[in-house]
């Protein structure tokens, strides 16, 4: 990577201000591949150097990808002024990197949530070209029935008078209280609700299963996190 001066690398990760950073060099609080750092301005290369702070290793890199379990009750956004956001639940050593959820669920959807500061990848992820496949697992209030999966299959009309794309309906249990999966390839605001609700239908429960390959680690308890592998990363698109 290319080098840029320790003061802007440590203050990028959250470690304090520029002025505060040169106070740290003043107290040899900074090492740098075995050398104490006396000038703030040093040139290193955060990707190759041996940064410690305090005594403590830095890894440095640009961007974040985390994948959670989304609890009911939070929301998919960075702030609110009423209701808890899904940031409250990730640790401040990763909030520094300021990761925002990619697409949002429903405050009471539970389920798979991917959270990055990668602008780009979001922007690809959430284009309306791309179609990028979103499974979700659903209870359902009434009885769920084949013309549904052709009636979904086909499109449907939603409230506002937006024709869904085809989707895919998989009945898991029929009875008074269905139990679905449901792979859309869009993203319209209550999406997966409302097509239900086109068809007479309530959705009691919601969660996020997938989005494009990449599937929720069920070993993620809710309101649990990990960070995404690189090869998950990959996934995603
Ligand atoms: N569809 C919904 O209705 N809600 C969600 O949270 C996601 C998809």
């Amino acid at each position: 990577a290319k080098k840029q001066r320790i003061d802007k690398i440590l203050s990028n990760i959250g470690c304090g201000s520029r002025a505060e950073i040169k106070r740290y060099c003043k107290y040899g609080s900074i090492v740098v591949n075995g050398q104490t750092v006396s000038n703030p301005g040093l040139q290193v290369d955060p990707e190759k150097d041996e940064i410690l702070f305090n005594g403590e290793k830095i890894t440095y890199r640009e961007f974040v990808y985390i994948m959670m379990n989304k609890p009911d009750g939070y929301i998919s956004a960075t702030f609110d002024k009423r209701d808890p956001i899904v940031l409250d639940l990730i640790d401040p050593s990763y909030l520094v990197f300021e990761p925002f959820p990619v697409g949002r669920l429903d405050k009471d959807t539970e389920g798979l949530l991917v959270l990055t500061n990668d602008g780009q990848l979001s922007h690809r992820v959430l284009s309306p070209k791309k179609h990028v496949p979103k499974t979700y697992y659903a209870k359902i209030d009434g009885v769920v029935t084949e013309e549904d999966i052709d009636a979904f299959e086909k499109g449907v009309t939603l409230d506002d008078g937006y024709e869904t794309m085809s989707s895919q309906l998989k009945i898991l249990k029929s009875g008074e209280e269905s139990e679905i999966e449901l792979t859309i390839h869009e993203g319209k605001f209550h999406q997966v609700k409302r097509m239900f609700e086109s068809v007479g239908k309530k959705v009691v429960y919601l969660k996020r299963l997938s989005m494009g390959k990449l599937k929720l680690d069920e070993s993620l308890a809710l309101g649990e996190y990990r960070e995404l592998t690189e090869e998950e990363i990959k996934l995603i698109e």
